[in-house]
C-alpha cells in the first residue's frame, strides 16, 4: 500500500461530469490498494471570474479581501468531489487549508508555506478515507488565523508540500495536457510529450513560462525529491516524470522558507569577447555565432544589450583555450558588420583576466532581493562588476580575475555559505553528456523591458538599483549590463536593462526615477511590446551551436532580437510581442521538436 497524493487542476474538474470522472479515477487508485489525498483546484475559469468581479467593484481590491474571494473556489469543489466519491460509496472528507493546518506567511496573495500539520490527515487516511483538500490556499499562525492564498497556479504547490509533509510515495499533477511538452500546445500544436525531464530543467521551463507546473511546487520536489509525475486526467497514458537528484535530508519546518543561496561557484578559466556597436538588425546573432560554431567553439554566457541609435552590444565568454579562435572570427566578421558608413565598423574588445562568479540556489525564486544582496556584497567589497546574467536559479557576475578571491569571501560571509560547498564551476559536467541540448521552448508574453540609462560606473549602484526594486516586491530577470562606457559630463557611464512583469513596470519606473533623475541624461525606458522566446535543456553545455541555431531561426524570420541573455541550461531572446508566437513555432521546428500528431487541448 502506497500513498499518493494527486492533484486536479481547474479544467480537470470543470463540470459536475469533470467531477464524477475524477471521483472515479480516485476510486480506482484506492480500489488498487493506496491511501489517497487530492488536491483541488477551484472549476474552470472560477478563480478569474471571481478577480473579474473584485476588479469591478474597485481596480485595487485589498490583498487580504482578495485572498478571502479566492479561496472560495477551491471550497466548492472539495464538496462537490467529496460528495461525488461518496456517491459512489467511498468514503471521503473535505477539509479547507486552515481545517487540515497548512500555515503559511501572512504575505496575502502570494503566500508560501511554512508547515503543515499531518495529524488530522493521518487520523483520516487511516480511517480509509479518501481527504479532499482545498488547494492553493492556507492559514497564517497568528491568533487571528488569516486565509491567505499561494499565488496563481498555486495548488501544484500544495500538492507537492502536501506529498513532501506526508512523507508520499508519488504526487501526480493532473491536467489538460497529457503530460509536459516540449512546448505550449496551444500555441505550437504540434508540441511533443516528453517522457521524463530534470527538475533543473523543468524549473527554468516553469519561470520561462510553460504554465504547466508552478515554479514552486518543482522547487519543493527537488529540495525533498518527491517523485513528482504530470499526466492527462482524460487518458491512462504515463505522462511525464519529473526528475530530481537524491537530496540531502532537510526539515519539513520552514518547508518553502529555504536558505536562498546553496553555493558559491566559481570559475577562473574564462575569457571575455564583446563586439561594441553592431548593427541593430536581424541575423547579425546569428552570423556571429553561426561563424563561431563553425569553429567548434563553444560559448558560455551570451548577452546582448538593449540598443542605443541603432547599434547594440554582444559579448560572450568562453574557457580561455578557446579565446584564440573566438577573437579571430570576432575581428573577421567585425567589418563585415559594418552598415553603410565606415564609422559604424564593429568593435572588438577581448579580456583576459575575467573570472565568473555565480550564487546558486532554488530558494531565490520569487525573492528579488537575493540578486540585489549579490551585487550589493561585491560592491562593499570594492569588486565593480562587468556582466551579469541571470536566471531563476542562478545568478552569475563577470569580474576581474584579480577580484576573485575577495569577491569569493565576501559572498561567503553575506550568504553564510561555508567553504565546503564553494565549488569550481565545471564548465561541461560529465552528467549533463547525454541529456538532450534542448529539452524544450516556453514564451512569455507578461514580461516588459525597463532599460536604465547613463548610471554613473562605480561599484554599488546596480546594488542600489535592484535593491530599491526588490524593496518594491518587483522580481527581475534577465539583468543585463551595457558593455560600452559612455563619458557624460567626464563622468563614465553605463546602461542597464532588465525584464519584469509588465504590471510592475510602471510601479518600477516610479520607484527609479528619485534616483535616476539626479544623474546627467539618466533615464527609464520602458518597452512593453516585447515577448521573450527561450531554449531550456540542461546538455547545451558541451554543444557548441545550439545559440547560433536559435538566433539563425529567428533571423530567417526576419525577426530582430532586442536583448540576449543564457544561463548554463538556457538561452533567452527578447523580440518584438507580436513575433512572439512565431518565435516559437520556428525555434520549436529547427530543434526538431515537433510530433507528427496534434495534441487536443480542450477549450
Ligand atoms: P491546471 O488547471 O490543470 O493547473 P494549467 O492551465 O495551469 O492547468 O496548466 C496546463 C496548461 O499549461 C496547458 O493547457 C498548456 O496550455 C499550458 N502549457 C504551457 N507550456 C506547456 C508545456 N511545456 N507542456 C504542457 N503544457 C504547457
Ligand atoms: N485556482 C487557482 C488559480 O486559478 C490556483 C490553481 O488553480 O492552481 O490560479
Ligand atoms: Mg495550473
Amino acid at each position: 500500500m502506497a500513498l499518493i497524493v494527486q492533484k486536479y487542476g481547474g479544467t480537470s474538474v470543470g463540470t459536475v461530469e469533470r467531477i464524477q470522472a475524477v471521483a472515479q479515477r480516485i476510486q480506482r487508485t484506492v480500489n488498487a490498494g493506496h491511501q489517497v489525498v487530492v488536491v483541488v483546484s477551484a472549476m474552470g475559469k472560477t478563480t478569474d471570474t471571481l478577480l473579474g468581479l473584485a476588479n469591478d467593484i474597485t481596480p485595487n481590491p485589498s490583498r487580504r479581501e482578495l485572498d478571502m474571494l479566492l479561496s472560495t473556489g477551491e471550497q466548492v469543489t472539495i464538496a462537490l468531489l467529496s460528495m461525488a466519491l461518496q456517491a459512489l460509496g467511498q468514503e471521503a472528507i473535505s477539509l479547507t487549508g486552515a481545517q487540515v493546518g497548512i500555515v503559511t506567511e501572512s504575505d496575502h496573495s502570494r503566500a508560501r508555506i511554512l508547515e503543515i500539520k499531518t495529524d488530522r490527515l493521518r487520523r483520516h487516511l487511516n480511517e480509509g478515507k479518501v481527504i479532499v483538500v482545498a488547494g492553493f490556499q492556507g492559514i497564517t499562525r497568528s491568533t487571528d488565523l488569516e486565509i491567505t492564498t499561494l499565488g496563481r497556479g498555486g495548488s501544484d504547490t500544495s500538492a507537492v508540500a502536501l506529498a513532501a509533509s506526508l512523507q508520499a510515495s508519488q504526487c501526480e499533477i493532473y491536467t489538460d495536457v497529457p503530460g509536459i511538452l516540449t512546448t505550449d500546445p496551444r500555441l505550437v500544436p504540434t508540441a511533443r510529450l516528453m517522457p521524463e525531464i530534470t527538475s533543473d530543467e523543468m524549473l527554468e521551463l516553469a519561470s520561462l513560462g510553460a504554465k504547466v507546473l508552478h515554479p514552486r511546487a518543482v522547487e519543493i520536489a527537488r529540495n525533498y525529491g518527491i517523485p513528482l509525475v504530470v499526466l492527462s486526467s482524460w487518458t491512462d497514458e504515463p505522462g511525464t516524470r519529473v526528475v530530481s537528484p537524491l537530496p540531502q535530508a532537510r526539515s519539513l519546518h520552514n518547508l518553502e522558507i529555504t536558505k536562498a543561496v546553496d553555493a558559491v561557484e566559481f570559475d577562473t578559466d574564462q575569457a571575455k569577447v564583446a563586439l561594441l556597436r553592431v548593427p541593430d538588425r536581424p541575423g547579425i546573432a546569428a552570423k556571429l555565432f553561426g561563424e563561431i560554431a563553425r569553429q567548434n567553439v563553444d560559448v558560455d554566457l551570451i548577452i546582448q544589450s538593449i540598443h542605443e541609435g541603432n547599434t547594440n552590444d554582444i559579448a560572450f565568454t568562453v574557457v580561455q583555450g578557446l579565446l584564440t579562435p573566438a577573437e579571430a572570427v570576432a575581428d573577421a566578421i567585425a567589418p563585415v558588420l559594418r552598415d553603410h558608413h565606415p564609422s559604424d565598423a564593429a568593435e572588438v574588445l577581448v579580456q583576459r583576466d575575467i573570472a565568473k562568479i555565480s550564487i546558486v540556489g532554488a530558494g531565490m525564486i520569487g525573492r528579488p532581493g537575493i540578486a540585489a544582496t549579490m551585487f550589493k556584497t561585491l560592491a562593499d567589497a570594492g569588486v565593480n562588476i562587468d556582466m551579469i546574467s541571470t536566471s531563476e536559479v542562478k545568478v552569475s557576475c563577470v569580474i576581474g580575475a584579480q577580484d576573485c578571491d575577495r569577491a569569493i569571501a565576501a559572498l561567503c560571509d553575506s550568504f553564510e555559505i561555508s567553504t565546503s560547498t564553494l565549488q569550481q564551476s565545471l564548465t561541461h559536467p560529465a552528467s549533463v553528456a547525454d541529456l538532450p541540448p534542448v529539452r524544450g521552448v516556453a514564451l512569455d508574453r507578461s514580461q516588459a523591458q525597463l532599460a536604465i540609462r547613463h548610471i554613473p560606473d562605480h561599484p554599488g549602484m546596480a546594488a542600489h538599483i535592484f535593491s530599491l526594486l526588490a524593496a518594491e516586491s518587483i522580481s527581475v530577470d534577465m539583468i543585463i549590463q551595457s558593455q560600452r562606457c559612455r563619458i557624460i559630463n567626464n563622468t563614465p557611464t553605463r546602461d542597464i536593462a532588465c525584464t519584469v512583469a509588465a504590471a510592475d513596470v510602471e510601479r518600477a519606473r516610479a520607484v527609479l526615477m528619485p534616483m535616476v533623475s539626479t544623474w546627467d541624461a539618466g533615464e527609464v525606458a520602458i518597452d512593453t511590446d516585447v515577448a521573450k522566446v527561450s531554449i531550456v535543456g540542461a546538455g547545451m553545455q558541451g554543444h557548441p551551436g545550439i545559440a547560433a541555431k536559435m538566433f539563425a531561426a529567428l533571423a530567417a524570420q526576419q525577426f530582430n532580437i532586442k536583448m540576449i541573455a543564457t544561463s548554463e541550461i538556457k538561452i533567452s531572446c527578447v523580440v518584438a510581442a507580436a513575433e512572439g508566437v512565431a518565435a516559437l513555432n520556428a525555434i520549436h521546428e529547427v530543434f526538431e521538436l515537433s510530433s507528427d500528431t496534434r495534441i487536443e487541448v480542450p477549450a
